[in-house]
């Protein structure tokens, strides 16, 4: 059941900044040519660009919310610390970055119950917010909501309301809103798109923010907040601040979509910066 959105003052909209931290090999789309077995023996570059994204985010006055992957976590605990210590949200990416419709609901939920707890762990913050790797809680896995809500977590940001050929719910609500079931309720964060006739298009940021016109997100994000009076959910990797990351042999696909603008998203991270107001996920949905 889906109740109603959240609506917030003119001129005055918080947006959501999130990272979901995790390296340069770990990604959906590289799943055909990196076994999870070799994670451990390639050359790891998440301190560094997620140190870089810290940086930044500083220099700004902002922040944001880490969805940081368990398995990172796992090897690099004085990373989650430095996030938790700089007054940024943490929050789950999952452990193992496995799709969530891969996977059975047991399975699942081991997942987001060893990074809650991790995380948790090493940084003495509650975990209340989940992003699924690759947006993959979908119309095959709406029951990891449930999931979700049994676990403890107050509000979810997996489900993007546009057509993609690994994610997406077309028509799911496109803001903020109340999910309720019998488990009981959360607060689900979908990221941002615009709506033109009966087609949504991402403006969230990853990909779209890099290999799309700059113009694109800031017009995007312009219309969310004055005419639609609503956050922008905006996301990023770390290796997408880092052009000099070793290349893997993917799909020419999996190329383009991972390897396009690298050198382009800071310095357009740094004009959105400028020229929006930012805060975690759960302060701009207020949950
Ligand atoms: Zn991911």
């Amino acid at each position: 059941m889906v109740n109603s959105s959240f609506a917030a003052a003119p001129n005055s909209i918080l947006n959501a900044m999130s990272v979901d931290v995790e390296d340069y090999f770990q990604v959906s789309a590289f799943d055909d040519v990196v076994d999870r077995r070799d994670w451990e023996k390639l050359p790891s570059r998440v301190v560094q660009n997620t140190s870089r994204l810290l940086d930044l985010f500083d220099e700004f006055g902002v922040r944001a919310t880490f969805f940081v992957l368990g398995w990172v976590a796992d090897r690099f605990p004085e990373l989650v610390k430095r996030i938790s210590l700089a007054g940024h949200e943490l929050a789950s990416h999952g452990y193992h970055h496995r799709l969530v419709y891969t996977q059975t609901p047991d399975e699942f939920r081991e997942d987001v119950r060893r990074s809650k707890r991790l995380i948790e762990d090493l940084s003495g913050q509650a975990v209340r917010g989940y992003r699924a790797p690759s947006y993959s809680i979908t119309r095959e896995s709406l029951w990891a909501l449930d999931v979700l809500i049994e676990e403890g977590y107050a509000y979810d940001a997996s489900i993007f309301p546009i057509r993609h050929d690994r994610y997406g719910i077309p028509d799911a609500p496109r803001h903020p809103h109340q999910r309720s079931s019998a488990s009981g309720q959360l607060t689900e964060a979908p990221p941002s798109t615009v709506r033109m006739g009966a087609t949504n298009f991402p403006i969230a940021g990853g990909g779209y923010f890099r290999i799309l016109p700059y113009w694109w997100t800031r017009w995007g994000i312009s219309r969310l907040n004055h005419r639609e009076r609503q956050p922008a959910i905006f996301y990023l990797h770390p290796w997408e601040v880092d052009p000099e990351q070793p290349r893997l042999p993917a799909s020419r696909l999996s190329r383009f979509r991972h390897y396009r603008n690298l050198d382009k998203t800071e310095p357009r991270l740094r004009a959105l910066l400028s020229e929006f107001r930012f805060d975690s996920v759960a302060e701009a949905i207020k949950c």
